[in-house]
């Protein structure tokens, strides 16, 4: 009778399982692809998961149709910025913001530090409250969108139309000439 309470086999799968929660994604898409170049099922497997044949593509408004041939299944949507599903799209899946969070300069009040230092991603992260969205004066603490549409991949997303340039330029001409919020 062995003394461990552990069949290698269960000791080898758990390790996997913890292997696989803590590598990196480079690694894990690395060792992805060499399983799918070595293991013709798993190969089949993955193109059966990844692609998808454009006729079941959800026809989203101002996008050009896909050809015949299969698509990807999955984008990233260049509004909400989140992974979707080319075949579940609908004119509700996607909430998000048109404009752009701005550092308030009166939240930001206790702080020296000009607005352009201010409107980082680490002050974004440590004082979502203080980011005003200027479509709609809602914060980057409740960042529930107002704008409710499809899933747009990023060459019909609004805010790729407007760049983050154009933003800040519209942000000094406001804050130049007695900024007005209504
Ligand atoms: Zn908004
Ligand atoms: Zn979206």
């Amino acid at each position: 009778m062995p003394d461990s309470s552990q069949t290698p086999a269960a000791t080898a799968l758990l390790n996997l399982d913890h292997e696989i929660k803590t590598a990196s994604e480079e690694r894990l898409r690395a060792l992805l692809l060499s399983i799918c170049n070595e293991i013709p099922e798993a190969h089949k497997k993955a193109v059966k998961e990844l692609f998808v044949d454009s006729s079941i593509v959800k026809n989203v408004p101002g996008q050009i149709a896909g050809t015949k041939r299969p698509v990807s299944r999955y984008e990233r949507c260049g509004n909400c910025k989140e992974e979707f599903d080319v075949t579940e799209n609908s004119k509700t899946s996607c909430r998000y913001h048109p404009g752009y969070a701005f550092p308030d300069e009166e939240l930001f009040a206790d702080h020296d530090e000009p607005l352009e230092i201010l409107d980082s991603d680490d002050y974004r992260k440590s004082y979502p409250e203080n980011f005003i969205f200027d479509c709609c004066d809602g914060n980057l603490m409740d960042d529930i969108g107002c704008e409710v549409d499809w899933h747009r991949s990023l060459e019909t997303a609004d805010i790729s139309k407007r760049t983050r340039l154009d933003m800040l330029k519209e942000y000094d001409d406001q804050s130049s000439s007695e900024y007005e919020s209504e």
